[in-house]
């Protein structure tokens, strides 16, 4: 490997190594392991060597590149990049080239990252295993017999793989928490409104947010540190800075209370069970105070999502009508015309959300299922902050299972449902996560701890982050 992206950045910066050299290190492990990953929608490596050369031309030149400098980067293919094909691994979106760059991939550029590729997801960012994609799965770099989780499997899989030092995704429920666990990598999905959504294709508007994968810690603080802060083209960003994360690192966990949840739905298996209770351990061992704590609503959070998150993808996506992007399938006359393109432009999981959303907004049934899902929104954001009158932060398994093999549940949307047990009540809270791998469970597979924080405590959610990294790699 090439090293964290911090060293990378410090090395292109101050001139000692050439952004160059390390997009060729990457470059040359895409070539190797790609075709069998399948990580990446597209590869754009003229375009990386490129801009690798005018980053090692600025620093020639005296001038800072920025934070990132040289930084080798991916980015989940439902982000808008200006001239560069967005498809949101959709038949629907082939061919579109979206007119500007989404304002995380300006960040990422004037932070003086060198952007390698798109990646591979579930369509529209709805599933948990990347095989809802209509390019084909991506797989786990660690046995590639299995899947990488989802729905933002290609980022998670190209950091592991070590085809980029970091890389983007986003998080409706899960997507970014899950792959990570599964492929053994760091994910973070911040609190809602802290990273702008503008240029994100939009699966839940109310719980989508981007965020970093990366291999440590103190690389995903990197990137948020970046990408995070107000925009005022996403009107649900908070007016505030991007927190500064860069002293918390390092000033340990004496006196912290770290919360188990007592009443957490069962069904993660014993070998991922135990990586928790050896997460809780080491914390203790660090000077942490384990506190138990209830968050009776968390049972709820998976059926709420999937009558939330639905019934908003299906008016987001009404816009895919073969008029305004890409696919288009002529028929006689408009309806037609329109039915024909989402006939053949969605895959079967965009479909089903589509009808379950529709279903529970119609007129007849949007008090019982949609309201009352936002009813229980509600109880589990009041459930939390109760939970957080005793604890600092709260650790979770982050999936209940390690990477699970390829077709396994693909004919089961209720087993698929069931990975995200443990992320979804944070993004209907709204509040920040962090997975961070923490050892492996059956079959030598990667598992992942969840840190879970109250809205907007990213800088103590880190800091138990970076205690559990150092537990596992000292
Ligand atoms: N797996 C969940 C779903 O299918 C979460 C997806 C996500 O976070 N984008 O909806």
């Amino acid at each position: 490997m090439s090293g964290p992206a911090s060293d990378i950045a410090m090395g292109v910066r101050d001139g000692s190594r050439s952004a160059v050299t390390v997009l060729e290190d990457y470059l040359a492990r895409i070539d190797a392991r790609e075709p069998r990953i399948h990580a990446f929608n597209v590869v754009l490596a003229d375009e990386a060597r490129h801009r690798a050369a005018d980053i090692d031309a600025l620093v020639a030149n005296g001038a800072d590149p920025g934070p990132l400098a040289g930084v080798p980067v991916a980015l989940k293919d439902n982000m808008c990049t200006r001239g560069v094909p967005t498809t949101c691994s959709s038949k629907i979106l082939e061919g579109w080239r979206p007119p500007y760059d989404a304002t995380v991939v300006r960040r990422l550029s004037e932070a003086g990252a060198v952007v390698v590729g798109k990646t591979n997801l579930d369509e529209f960012a709805m599933g948990s295993s990347t095989e809802n994609s209509a390019f084909g799965p991506t797989r786990n770099p660690h046995d590639p017999t299995r899947v990488p989780g989802g729905s933002s499997g290609g980022s998670a899989a190209a950091v592991a793989a070590g085809f980029v030092a970091v890389s983007l995704g986003s998080d409706t429920g899960g997507s970014i928490r899950q792959p990570a666990a599964l492929c053994g990598v760091v994910g973070v999905k911040p609190s809602y409104g802290a990273v702008s959504r503008y240029g994100l294709v939009a699966f839940a508007s109310s719980l989508d947010q981007i965020g970093p994968f990366a291999n440590t810690v103190a690389d995903a603080a990197l990137v948020l540190q970046v990408i995070a802060g107000h925009d005022p083209a996403d009107s649900t960003s908070i007016p505030q800075p991007a927190a500064d994360l860069s002293d918390v690192l390092t000033e340990g966990v004496e006196g912290v209370r770290v919360g188990r949840i007592v009443d957490l739905p069962s069904g993660a298996d014993p070998d991922v069970d135990e990586r928790l209770e050896a997460a809780l351990e080491t914390l203790q061992t660090a000077g942490a105070k384990i506190v138990d704590v209830e968050v009776p609503a968390f049972t709820y959070g998976l059926t709420a999502y999937y009558l939330i998150a639905p019934a908003e993808a299906s008016s987001n996506l009404a816009r895919y009508d073969g008029v305004r992007y890409g696919l288009r399938v002529d028929a006689t006359e408009t309806n037609a015309m329109y039915a024909a393109t989402r006939a053949e432009g969605f895959g079967d999981e965009v479909k089903r959300r589509i009808m379950l959303g529709t279903y529970a907004l119609s007129a007849g049934y949007y008090d019982a299922y949609y309201g009352k899902a936002l009813k229980v929104r509600r109880l589990i954001a009041d459930d939390f902050e109760r939970a957080y009158q005793h604890a600092d932060v709260l650790l979770t398994p982050t999936s209940p299972t390690v990477a699970f093999p390829i077709g396994e549940r693909t004919d089961n949307p209720f087993a698929m449902y069931l990975c995200d047990t443990y992320t979804i009540p944070t993004n209907l809270a709204g509040h920040p996560a962090v997975s961070v791998p923490f050892g492996t469970g059956a079959g030598r597979l990667p598992v992942g701890v969840q840190v879970l924080a109250p809205m907007l405590a990213e800088p103590m959610m880190f800091r138990v982050a970076a205690e559990l990294e150092r537990a596992v790699t000292s």
